[in-house]
């Protein structure tokens, strides 16, 4: 990109988070003025903060301080950063340059972090800090703009951001189900059906994964997830539990028997392999994404700690050996439902003069965040400079994270399965698993899985350096 400063009017940032100040950064470095706009200050009656934040910072981690694995080449995470590196990402120098000791993860000092970004963001010619609030949609004149206020966004734009998109568009909490990687299933158990060979719109009558339960098992099950141990909340996170969406060991509380005439009612399924058996409750899964690489446990919504959800769940038959690409939560948070509002470039179909980046877009995490900001950054710089930019291929970790939040999940009963996620490699077109090394050597059944990360990191370095040569 560009370094050379132009006459071009600025791009407004909203939010001067993970996300913010890159997609600031990304565009200053563009040559196109920003003005971001922060509401966290310190005022002589008391700083002004949100319920998570602690200082006036730039980019503050609000919890734990680190970006998690820095392994490019079997951790979909570190794959993420190893392409952001390339893409000149404020955040990712900040933190490669106040990293502390973490084993094979990059964490950081987290003020020295923040005072990193916020020196290099105060420093460039071509930002402007104000620190005000932007209690509403931003003014009509703005006419090119990020936001990216987070999960924490003030009521005052989230409710303007709810009412211009619409009933049901923005969502104020997360209830996440657990999503399993497909290959990790154990289809010698599991089968394939749905209840009562009912037929989806897709015309497929085996779109569920079901895996069975006898009785012992299933009371097993049930005093596992009473015994396991759960997440505290917050005040100020409190989430209204709701009746479609209870915590499954909420429902176990409620009694013993709930499960199995809820999530886990075993009617209309049939065990092809013993037909005559009646399952006394059935666990069902369902395509996440377009792939179909990806499958969410059906109504498993849960506030168990991660340790114990993949102990407890693992419990279920077929699932022994299943590999999560996300366990289950329930957060306050606040994101859009991207893939109705949101074209590739991050830009709202409705009212074009706004993209959003951050976890706002249904991203999860810090790194990923930042991601979507280096991309919204420069889609905002690139068409403030007349250019056109395509999103980077979705081999890429960076292309694999704008499909999923613009188009990469499925439609159910029509209902969303849009929920904010961590990068994994599910979210990025398979490989076959290879066989044989670079040099010719068969390489051992157990290592495949880990052999095929790696042809896949290295074939998004590669797609991704073409799509910077492409978009230079
Ligand atoms: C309690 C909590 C704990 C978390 N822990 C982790 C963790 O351990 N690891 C992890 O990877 N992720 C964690 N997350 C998720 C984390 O928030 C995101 O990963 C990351 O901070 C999101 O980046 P962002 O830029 O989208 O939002 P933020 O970093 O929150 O930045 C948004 C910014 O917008 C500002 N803002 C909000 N509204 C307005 C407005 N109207 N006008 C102007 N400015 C505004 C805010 O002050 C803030 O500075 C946590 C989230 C929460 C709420």
């Amino acid at each position: 990109m560009s370094t050379s400063p132009t006459s071009a009017s600025p791009i407004h940032v909203i939010g001067g988070g993970l996300a913010g100040s890159e997609a600031a950064w990304q565009i200053a470095q563009a040559g196109v003025p920003v003005v971001l706009h922060e509401m966290r200050r310190h005022e002589p009656s008391g700083p002004v903060l949100t319920d998570a934040h602690q200082t006036d910072g730039l980019a503050e981690m609000v919890c734990s301080n680190s970006f998690r694995s820095d392994d490019w080449q079997f951790n979909a995470v570190g794959l993420l950063h190893a392409e952001m590196r390339k893409l000149d990402s404020l955040i990712m120098s900040a933190a490669d340059q106040h990293q502390v000791p973490a084993g094979g993860a990059l964490a950081v000092d987290r003020d020295g972090f923040s005072a990193e970004v916020t020196r290099r963001i105060q420093a460039h010619p071509l930002i402007t800090i104000v620190r005000e609030e932007i209690a509403g949609l931003p003014p009509a004149e703005w006419d090119n703009v990020v936001v990216a206020t987070g999960p924490l966004t003030s009521p005052a734009l989230a409710d303007a951001i709810l009412e211009l998109s619409g009933e049901g568009q923005l969502s104020f909490f997360d209830a996440i189900a657990p999503i399993i990687h497909v290959e990790s299933i154990d289809m010698d158990v599991a089968w394939r059906q749905s209840r009562y060979d009912k037929e989806g719109p897709g015309g497929d009558a085996a779109a569920y994964i079901n895996c069975p339960m006898n009785k012992d098992q299933y009371e097993a099950f049930i005093d596992a997830l009473l015994d396991g141990p759960k997440a505290e909340f917050k005040d100020w996170e409190h989430v209204p539990y709701f009746d479609g969406c209870l915590p499954i060991e909420v429902m176990a509380e409620r009694g013993r028997e709930t499960l199995r005439h809820g999530p886990m009612k075993p009617v209309g399924l049939t065990n092809p392999r013993d037909p005559t058996v009646k399952s006394y409750a059935i666990v069902q899964l369902r395509q996440d994404n377009a792939l179909g690489t990806l499958w969410n446990m059906v109504g498993f919504q849960t506030k168990l700690k991660h340790g114990a959800q993949a102990e407890v769940f693992r419990m279920i038959p077929g699932l022994e050996n299943a590999q999560f690409a996300r366990l289950g939560g329930l957060h306050r948070n606040t994101f859009i439902n991207s893939p109705r509002l949101l074209d590739r470039s991050l830009r709202m179909r409705l009212a074009p003069r706004l993209r959003f980046a951050g976890q706002m877009t249904g991203v999860e995490g810090y790194v990923e965040s930042a991601a979507t900001g280096l991309l919204a950054g420069r889609f905002a710089a690139a068409e403030r400079l007349g250019r056109t930019l395509d999103a980077p291929p979705p081999t890429t970790a960076l292309g694999a994270l704008v499909d999923h939040v613009t188009g990469g999940h499925l439609e159910a009963e029509g209902k969303t399965t849009f929920q904010p996620m961590n990068i994994n490699y599910g979210l990025l077109p398979p490989l076959e698993a290879p066989k044989v090394d670079e040099e010719g050597k068969k390489i051992p059944l157990k290592e495949r899985g880990r052999a095929k990360k790696r042809l896949m990191s290295v074939r998004a370095l590669k797609d991704l350096d073409a799509w910077t040569a492409g978009a230079a």
